[in-house]
């Protein structure tokens, strides 16, 4: 049924809460930690991920992703972590496709040898070296797209029929284009994760995950969940709610603003390289338009290597330096000195990321601002 509704009825609308005692607009808050006992199946508690508002904030979820079900998290993080265990064991193997987000390769190479599991990284996101990587005891295709801070874009039905053809479950980590630019399920993923921190809270207040799959899939997370513990504050979830209101018309604004931005810094004679998916010439132009429904807010570019990137940073004025993104405010940063700073020159350089390649996450203020602010900080760092 919400399939059938449009992205922003779903934002607004699905999952809300209705206040039958004072007929408020918004879903009422329930902090209860203790509810009146029923039975053991059906108790209620909010490490049960089965709070009022944690129900449904999950309904919203799932229609927004056009899943079945969903559990919410405390992090993204948790929905990672809790998702990845619930369906791998000792002895199992899992290939990851390469230029995952940090956290995500640390939790695979810090904790998964204790636990005895096995992982490839694929040598890029190309199906023929997910596919290359792929062993007797493989459970699982894990993927990421668009990628982090390059924008590549893996092909998601190919990625759905090779795992289908060897009986592995997929798994995408589908916070970067958000569920308004990219349903993962609708090409035969089965398991879509998302940092509801980025995207979906969108003001850069709120740290917050969640899972959507099919009933059974998400039957099986959920054991896994309430054994590991990693739900969400219902104060919290309420707040997501509020926030996944808006989120239709946030992202579109980002998509646009982005748009117009890698065309601008495209055709700049001092900037040298633009990642961008909505660029024809980028390399997954086309996959991109066969699977996205629009290109995203995150880009990426350098600038000539006689220009200080840091320098050019720091003479920005309204766009921010900052670690974090997808917040309605513009913010940038430098991949070699922050998120990928711990890698070696040698394996920052396999992996395409420049020590003057800066990630734009682009909010929803006035194109021209942003332009104007750009411009003015290039002509200062040119001047030095
Ligand atoms: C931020 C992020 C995560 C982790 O989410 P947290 O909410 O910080 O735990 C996972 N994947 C991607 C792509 C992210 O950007």
């Amino acid at each position: 049924m919400a399939k059938s509704k449009g992205i922003n009825t779903i934002c607004t609308h699905v999952g809300e809460l209705e206040d039958k005692e004072f007929r408020g607009a918004v879903s009422p808050l329930y902090m209860s930690t203790s509810y009146a006992f029923e039975d053991v199946e059906t108790k209620r508690y909010p490490r049960y991920f089965n709070t009022p508002n944690q129900v449904a904030l999950a309904k919203k979820m799932a229609a927004l992703e056009h899943g079945e079900a969903s559990l919410i998290f405390g992090s993204g993080m948790a929905a990672v972590s809790t998702s990845l265990m619930a369906f791998l064991r000792s002895g199992d193997h899992v290939v990851f496709q390469d230029s995952l987000y940090g956290g995500t390769s640390n939790l695979v190479t810090e904790e998964f040898d204790k636990f005895g599991i096995e992982y490839s990284f694929a040598k890029d996101a190309k199906i023929d070296s997910l596919a290359a990587e792929i062993r007797e005891n493989t459970k699982l295709l894990y993927i990421e797209t668009p990628s982090n801070p390059l924008l590549k874009i893996t092909d998601m039905e190919g990625v759905a029929r090779l795992a289908k053809e060897n009986g592995l479950v997929s798994m995408i980590d589908n916070t970067f284009a958000s569920p308004v630019n990219q349903n993962p399920i609708d090409f035969g993923i089965d398991v879509v994760i998302h940092s509801a921190t980025k995207y979906m809270g969108g003001h850069s207040d709120i740290l917050a995950g969640t899972v959507i799959s099919s009933e059974e899939n998400i039957s099986r997370i959920f054991h896994m969940a309430k054994n590991l513990g990693g739900s969400l504050s219902d104060y919290t979830v309420w707040l997501l709610e509020r926030s996944l209101k808006t989120m239709g018309l946030r992202v579109k604004a980002q998509n646009e603003n982005a748009m117009k931005l890698a065309e601008f810094l495209n055709s700049h004679a001092e900037v040298t390289q633009v990642y961008y998916p909505g660029l024809k010439d980028h390399p997954d132009h086309e996959l991109a338009t066969r699977q996205m429904n629009g290109y995203g807010g995150m880009l990426s570019f350098e600038l000539k290597e006689s220009t200080d990137a840091s320098e050019f940073m720091k003479a920005l004025d309204l766009i921010k330096p900052s670690m974090s993104l997808a917040g309605v405010e513009s913010t940038i940063l430098l991949p070699s000195k922050t998120s990928h700073g711990l890698l070696s020159p040698e394996e920052r350089h396999k992996q395409g990321i420049k020590d003057n390649l800066l990630r734009f996450s682009v909010g929803i203020e006035e194109t021209e601002d942003l332009i104007a602010d750009l411009e003015q900080a290039i002509k200062k760092v040119i001047k030095n």
